[in-house]
């Protein structure tokens, strides 16, 4: 955001005390109602914003700078951002983690005041969104069709935001280094492949990339051409093609007619978009919505999944290492309340339609299993009790667990007969096993989910499954990859799910491959010593079915 200065400071004194007022009667009803839930870390958190934002010396230096000319926007980040490099520069952890805090509390209001300044949501011009971190709801708030390129200083192209930019078919480079204040008003390209970003590029790059923009859009017919046929292969093999849908506020649910259903609905954004929890009602209608477009085609929808790169604004979340912390079924199961009002919800949602299966979200134990398995079981007694005069049974569901922490690797036959199937996430299980934060640019070149060690876990998974009879899918980003699909194919996967914009690509993928002569391409690939070298053999693959053009920039 530029700073900016403006000509009337008694106006902008008075913007300042309404988002103030605003602000604070937000966290005032978020602490309520953790107080009602006996949350007391989080009522902590809340009351130092509270403390913070009555803090004369505080608010004193943010209207110190309006008295400078400074608008309050540009006032409130001014302030902020001296703190927060004040703060974290500080030994003592207690006084650290306060950075966190008023960068919370700063952002609360920018976004009170950016709403209310720009009139951003109603954007007359297409643009490209240059922020220092960039989250998915951020993307999902804005109109479809206006946003045509991200560039965000943070995290990496395996973060949430990243992966919902590409499942709206919007170019991303995250992870970037640069002065963005020289950035505004220029002509920029996004160079999603490759992950570049040029500033006032010369005409004759221009014309490469319109060029390019045409090469796409001719793919693009290419695959819609198999729209109506089905996924199988040269040599006869029927694969299934699912949806990952979930992440975009404006649901692509309901969109994809030709998928066999949906493979990974995440659940998180309807809870990041409010400032409380959704009500049971509130869930039931927004489930049900989904339930109700693909009847008579399987659903899967995830419980809650935050933490990690997914906060949610209303309960924050402040630890060192958020991707090892309180995220998914962990903190679910810390607050089985919210968890059984979730699960309650699916269930009343899929009443009559029976086409509902749940799965659990970053399962490290069998422990987490037999609990959240027994929350499942009561629920479903609740709800079937409540809705024994309606019409239409609430079938209890299937449930699976999602394989992403690499402690189940080691857990899978015992696991079996606790859950009726298991969906690999690739994004997390690859973070996990490598080490490698899927969120941090910086090791973003070591994120490779074709590492031979991911290989081998995706094979131990695939060959464990088929001698216990467990149906398995892949949900993470790697099932829609080009290169991807066709080592999953060639390991025995047949069920893949992914987003919108990969599934008619995928189709046409399959359908120009054969399973027999991947499965000897992959006993070839696997001699390489290096992923360069086993990357290339399906590659070769690819570029001799014309399908070359997909692997700009080596994704
Ligand atoms: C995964 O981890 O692969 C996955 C599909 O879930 P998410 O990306 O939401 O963590
Ligand atoms: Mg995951």
């Amino acid at each position: 955001m530029t700073e900016r200065k403006g000509d009337n400071p008694a106006l902008q004194h008075e913007r300042l005390d309404k988002v103030l007022v605003q602000v604070e009667d937000e966290l005032n009803s978020m602490a309520l109602r953790f107080k009602e839930s006996q949350a007391s870390e989080s009522v902590a958190v809340f009351e130092v914003y509270q403390y913070i934002l009555k803090d004369p010396v505080f608010i004193g230096l943010i209207r110190e700078q309006i008295e400078r000319g400074w608008i309050a926007g540009s006032a409130v980040k001014r302030v902020c951002e001296k703190q927060i490099a004040q703060f974290s520069s500080m030994s003592d952890l207690y006084l650290r983690e306060r950075a966190a805090d008023i960068r919370d509390l700063g952002q609360r209001l920018l976004t009170r005041l950016i709403h209310e300044d720009d009139g951003l949501l109603t954007l007359a011009e297409p643009i490209i969104l240059v922020a220092d971190e960039i989250s998915a709801t951020l993307i999902a708030e804005f109109p479809r069709g206006k946003l045509k390129g991200i560039v965000s200083a943070r995290g990496s192209i395996n973060s949430h935001a990243a992966i919902l930019a590409r499942a709206m078919g919007i170019p991303a480079v995250m992870g970037i280094d640069h002065s963005f204040e020289l950035l505004e008003d220029r002509t920029l390209i996004v160079d999603g492949y490759s992950g570049e970003l040029l500033v006032e590029p010369v005409a004759s790059i221009v014309r490469e990339y319109r060029q390019l923009i045409v090469e796409e859009e001719q793919m693009d017919e290419l695959f819609a051409t198999v729209r109506n046929e089905p996924s199988v292969t040269l040599d006869g093999v029927k694969v299934s093609l699912l949806l990952n849908a979930g992440l975009s506020a404006d649901s692509d649910i309901g969109m994809n007619d030709c998928a066999d259903g949906v493979g990974l609905f995440r659940t998180e954004i309807p809870f990041m978009m409010r400032d409380r929890f959704p009500s049971e009602q509130e869930q039931v209608t927004s489930y049900r919505r989904v339930l109700t477009s693909y009847v008579g085609k399987p659903v899967c929808m995830r419980t809650l999944d935050v933490g990690g790169d997914k906060q949610l604004p209303y309960f924050p979340i402040v630890e060192e290492n958020p991707f090892l912390g309180w995220r998914g079924i962990r903190l679910t199961l810390d607050h089985p309340e919210i968890f059984l009002v979730q699960l309650k919800a699916m269930l009343r949602a899929s009443q009559g339609l029976d086409n509902l299966s749940i799965m659990l979200p970053m399962v490290g134990s069998l422990d987490e299993v037999r609990v959240a398995r027994r929350l499942m079981d009561r629920a479903w007694r609740e709800v079937s009790a409540e809705t024994v005069d309606q019409q239409g049974v609430v079938r209890y569901p299937s449930l699976g667990v999602m394989i992403e922490v690499p402690s189940l690797l080691y857990l899978l036959p015992e696991l079996s007969p606790l859950v009726d199937f298991w969906s690999v996430g690739t994004n997390d299980l690859t973070q996990y096993l490598l080490a490698v934060d899927r969120n941090n640019g910086r090791v973003a070149g070591i994120y490779d989910a074709l590492h031979p060690a991911v290989l081998k876990a995706l094979q131990q998974i695939i060959d464990t499954a088929r001698r216990y009879g467990k149906p398995v899918s892949i949900c993470g980003e790697l099932a829609g990859d080009p290169i991807g699909v066709l080592v999953l194919l060639a390991m025995g996967y047949r069920r893949f799910s992914m987003n919108n914009s990969n599934l008619m690509r995928t189709r046409y993928i399959v359908r120009q491959s054969s399973s027999t002569e991947l499965q000897a391409l992959l006993e070839e690939a696997l001699r390489h010593q290096h992923t360069g070298a086993f990357k290339g053999v399906f590659a070769r693959y690819l570029e001799e079915r014309g399908l070359g053009g997909l692997l700009r920039g080596g994704r």
